[in-house]
């Protein structure tokens, strides 16, 4: 089988793999609990559920222009603007499906063959995936651990070449939910701008925030001339668990968003019709959509917390990563190699079988010494899974 260059190097995404294979062995009767893929546990809103239904039975039901309902665009420029106390032109808003399809339509337009793409490791194991599927390299820049992994204009130098055309990130960050303050935002920024180097924002977990105003920051807060050319990416999906809805979003310039809009006509055009009605409605029932974020934001708190004692008092020997936001422990496996155990990967194969618990192994993320754990699920299956994975160690 020869597959084109296009698709090569290409593998599929090791998240997804993961929690389906969790969820065909739960569904084959194993007993699992699968801590692997990052998705709220929590049901849409159901105020947002229902727009869309009332949407359906309205007749909301056909084509959109492809990059999204104009007034869905306008709400979500709205709510932009709200945080960055300044304008955000709607005709920069492309509504994609999820942030992800926003990611791939401005990597795609924006890189290509030669072009080199700095990606901070541990990285979402997607990045270097859609980098390389527009032929271009993703460069891993490895962050000092004792500084959370988070990246420095000086670890981006020293990874940069002539080559080097863009910057992607997360913060709150996946896999670690390491969240980079302003001033450190505002850092990589104005290097980014200083080296003519696309910075690429994805801010998707930002209302998953632990720390004062429930919203991490962000490049919208940061003075507008520390900005050269970036795009920014959120969407539904994390802060207003709606995953399956597949809506997301890229900021750009308008002009820019034509361009992503293009590629977006010929490949899937608009977002499905009724996730788009069900998004307006998150967007514009501000009130009532905060309440739920404040909701979900508060138990996601209380399980950071509760996962962050569990492992101090029953798994010490897996030191872990602070998490400021997402909803995400990524804690280190190395001290536990043994026979038949001597990778990450070996680890949650051998925990998944022993223990019954998935997890994503540090692997798919560009550093093998770690071990993902997703904590958006209930207080008593956290408590199971630790007792069985300290249970599985023990031996
Ligand atoms: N960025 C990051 C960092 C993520 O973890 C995810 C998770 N799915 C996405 C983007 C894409 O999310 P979606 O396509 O569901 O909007
Ligand atoms: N982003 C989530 C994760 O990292 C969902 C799965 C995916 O799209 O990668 O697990």
């Amino acid at each position: 089988m020869e597959r084109s260059p296009n698709v090569a190097r290409l593998r599929p995404s090791a998240t997804i793999a993961v929690s389906s294979l969790a969820k065909r062995l739960a569904s084959e009767g194993r007993d699992i609990i699968n801590l692997s893929a990052g998705e709220p546990d929590f049901d849409t809103p159901s105020f947002i559920s229902e727009a869309a239904i009332q949407g359906i039975r309205q007749g909301q039901t056909r084509y959109t222009p492809a990059p999204g309902m104009p007034e869905l665009r306008k709400a979500v420029a709205a709510t932009l603007s709200e945080r960055a106390g300044r304008p955000v032109p709607w005709e920069g808003i492309v509504v994609s499906t999820g942030a992800k399809q926003a990611l791939f339509n401005a990597c795609f337009s924006i890189f290509g063959p030669g072009d080199e793409v700095l990606v901070g490791t541990p990285y979402w194991t997607s990045y270097p995936e859609i980098v390389g599927l527009c032929r271009a390299e993703a460069v891993p820049v490895a962050g000092q651990e004792s500084r959370d992994f988070k990246l420095t204009p000086e670890d981006l130098e020293r990874a940069a070449t002539p080559r080097t055309r863009g910057f992607l990130y997360s913060s709150p960050g996946n896999p670690t939910g390491v969240v980079y303050s302003r001033d450190e935002l505002q850092a990589l920024a104005e290097w980014c701008r200083d080296r003519g180097v696309w910075l690429l924002a994805d801010e998707i977990y930002r209302e998953i925030y632990f720390g004062a105003g429930g919203q991490a920051p962000g490049l919208l807060e940061l003075p507008p001339e520390c900005l050269g050319n970036h795009v920014l990416f959120d969407g539904a999906s994390k802060s207003f668990a709606m995953t399956g809805w597949r809506m997301g979003f890229s900021l750009s310039t308008p002009e820019w968003a034509k361009v992503f809009t293009a590629l977006q006509s010929h490949t899937t055009s608009n977002v499905a019709t009724p996730s788009q009605v069900a998004a307006l409605a998150a967007y514009s029932r501000t009130d009532e959509t905060a309440a739920a974020v404040a909701e979900m934001r508060e138990a996601f708190r209380r399980r950071r917390d509760l996962v962050e004692r569990l492992f101090r008092e029953k798994l010490p020997q897996l030191p872990y990563l602070e998490p400021g936001g997402a909803f995400y422990l990524f804690f280190r496996v190395d001290g536990v190699f043994g026979p038949g155990r001597q990778t990450a990967a070996e680890l949650c194969s051998w925990l998944l079988e022993e223990a019954g618990v998935a997890l994503v192994p540090g692997e798919a993320f560009g550093d093998p010494r770690f071990a993902r754990l997703s904590y958006a699920t209930s207080d008593e299956l956290l408590v199971k899974a630790v007792d069985r994975i300290a249970e599985a160690l023990a031996g």
